[in-house]
């Protein structure tokens, strides 16, 4: 058997999912005799540009392509990011922080929120987020690093991502990828060749007349599914009767207000608005859904409630939630927004262009493009977005607001099946499963589910093995010993200077 490796890789589309794979495939593949990747982008078509907030994978994602994490929070005017603040979604003036890392410790065996449970259920008005270093610091502008091997500390519980500009981002990972060889072509696709015989394509064609041949196209071409969507003719998935959100107004504007290593989302009576701090500025967005509000109102209320200044134009994005059924077909495999797209109120769209990059790492094909292989692809891809909807959903399903007609519609949505099971689990008992190895844990689902006033009627038995007043003591001592390792850490603003990630002053407030 004689299967020839795939060593001409062509990758269309220069936006964060373009530059992410190449950097990675180079890195990875890059040693491959023979191996190639060239990639097409248009200065004229340009870029989403927005997508600044991650999640704590990306930490994964950095280590593998070899970053120095200091210099890529200058070079990007990155912060930290120890959560997502939610604000007015369970009703007006109420908030709460879905933390990364996790919450108290287990205890007896048992999983940490039983013992809460039972500590309310005795009187203890505390909230959750006091059992999360991540919260906690968060809301107090403090950041360290996590410190794994440290038990003794909530520290070792901690986790984190990064909230970037998304330009010099997708820059810094061009200079990244360039300087491993891989070739960037400027021009516009305007003509895609495909094999007569197998559909497969076999290159594409710029409007400059260039011809770029490859074995294995990626297609990074953002929402227009260049070629997976429109040249092989893959159909969309359309989840907007969940997720109705399908408009965006984006704008930066002068830092202001506090930076915490926080991103921020307000709920507004038509979806809600993100507030991202970075070092030298703020990104702002307004997310609504144009079936309950014009574009021109949404824009008003985004520009009603920024921190400081506008540093640009608002920049105005469509969007459908939802995934294209196959995100690989023949030899076309789509990453980012090519391949799908679920608004971005948990920040995981960068996410999923990386877990893309790594399945297609592990399953990486030769030129006989296996079925079996491409099958797998698909089916884990899949499995990825529902997991995903299904949270996204939890966000506005349950909610007491009825102010406004989308939340009232929001509020009477049929949860799908999935989401049906977990409600169901926790309301019963307060337990939570993770499924199918999904995205986000038992702590982000439990964080979730009780900021949006999900009640469980009940706990682990074994919880009541503690009586009374050993609770209260565990549960006191536990957020006691939060409280003083957060008062001992640094500002992240101290934090980024002291370890030589902060950008010069000169580069405040600037785009
Ligand atoms: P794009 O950035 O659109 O890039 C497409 C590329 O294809 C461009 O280089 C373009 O020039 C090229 N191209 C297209 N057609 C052609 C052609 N014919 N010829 C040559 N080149 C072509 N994600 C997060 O993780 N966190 C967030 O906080 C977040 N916020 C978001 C907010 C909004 C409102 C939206 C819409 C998205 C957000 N995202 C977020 C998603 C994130 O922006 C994208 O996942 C990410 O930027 C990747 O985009 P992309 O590279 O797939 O597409």
């Amino acid at each position: 058997m004689t299967r020839k490796p795939v060593t001409q890789v062509v990758i269309l589309g220069g936006g964060t999912a373009g530059w992410m794979a190449a950097t990675a495939l180079v890195r990875i593949m890059g040693d491959l005799p023979g191996f190639s990747v060239t990639l097409v982008e248009s200065e004229s078509i340009g870029t989403v540009g927005v997508g600044e907030a991650t999640i704590p994978q990306i930490i994964g994602f950095n280590r593998l392509i070899g970053l120095d994490e200091m210099q890529f929070m200058r070079e990007t005017c990155a912060t930290y990011k120890l959560g997502i603040e939610f604000v007015d979604w369970l009703r007006p003036g109420h908030s709460y922080v879905h933390p990364f890392g996790s919450f108290g410790i287990d205890m007896l065996g048992i999983e940490f929120q039983h013992f809460w449970l039972r500590g309310a259920s005795l009187g203890d008005p505390a909230s959750i987020d006091s059992y999360s270093i991540a919260a906690v610091a968060g809301k107090a502008g403090k950041f360290g690093w996590p410190q794994p091997d440290n038990h003794k500390s909530p520290l070792s519980r901690l986790s984190y991502a990064f909230q970037f500009d998304a330009g010099r981002y997708a820059r810094f990972l061009r200079g990244m990828a360039e300087a491993r060889g891989v070739r960037r072509v400027e021009g516009k696709v305007v003509e895609v060749g495909q094999d007569a015989e197998t559909g497969h394509v076999t290159a594409l064609t710029l409007d400059n007349g260039t011809t770029l041949a490859g074995e294995l196209f990626i297609d990074c071409s953002g929402f227009r599914s260049l070629l997976l969507g429109q040249t092989l003719g893959i159909p969309f998935t359309d989840w907007s009767k969940w997720l109705p959100c399908d408009g965006a107004v984006a704008i930066p504007c002068e830092r202001g207000g506090a930076h915490e290593p926080l991103t921020r989302s307000t709920a507004r009576p038509a979806g809600w608005q993100w507030r991202i701090p970075l070092q030298h500025r703020i990104g702002n967005g307004h997310v609504f859904s144009s079936a309950f509000m014009e574009r021109e109102e949404a824009t008003d209320i985004l520009l009603a409630n920024l921190d400081g200044k506008p540093l640009a134009d608002p920049n105005n994005l469509r969007f459908t939630a939802g995934h294209r059924t196959k995100a690989w077909a023949k030899n076309v495999v789509a990453l980012g927004l090519a391949a799908g797209f679920l608004e971005p109120l948990e920040s995981t769209s960068i996410h999923l262009v990386q877990s893309g990059i790594a399945r297609l790492m592990s399953l990486f094909p030769d030129t006989g493009f296996s079925q079996v292989e491409i099958d797998r692809f698909n089916r884990e891809t899949e499995q990825e977005y529902v997991d995903i909807r299904d949270f996204l959903l939890l966000h506005y399903s349950a909610t007491e607001r009825d102010d406004s007609e989308f939340w009232r519609y929001c509020r009477n949505l049929e949860p799908t099946d999935g989401l049906k099971a977990k409600l169901e689990m926790f309301r019963s008992s307060g337990r939570i499963f993770r499924e199918n190895n999904e995205l986000f844990t038992e702590a982000s689902w439990l964080s979730v589910m009780l900021g949006q006033g999900i009640k469980p009627e009940a706990y682990h038995p074994a919880a009541a093995l503690l009586d009374e007043r050993e609770t209260r003591d565990r549960l006191g001592h536990i957020r006691e010993v939060i409280a003083n390792t957060v008062a001992q850490l640094p500002t992240q603003d101290a934090f980024l200077r002291q370890r030589g990630g902060a950008i010069a002053p000169g580069e405040l407030a600037t785009t």
